[in-house]
């Protein structure tokens, strides 16, 4: 870690990474019908979920966002 790079950083830039690490990292799950891999469809911040769609079964699941 260069701490001289960090110290130099603007306020600006601090608050976009900020920003940024503030952010929910949303990674889709496998699917619980078939094990496949599902991907993301659409994610409902108001409810804190996401929509899942399985590339091998179709099936469309829903999950609590961590
Ligand atoms: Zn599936």
């Amino acid at each position: 870690m260069d701490v001289r790079l960090r110290s130099r950083r603007s306020a600006r830039q601090a608050a976009a990474t900020q920003t940024i690490e503030e952010e929910p990292v949303v990674l889709p799950n496998w699917c619980p019908q078939c094990g496949g891999a599902g991907y993301l469809d659409s994610i409902n911040l108001t409810r804190e979920t996401k929509m899942q769609t399985c590339q091998q079964c179709g099936l469309r699941w829903e999950t609590h966002i961590d």
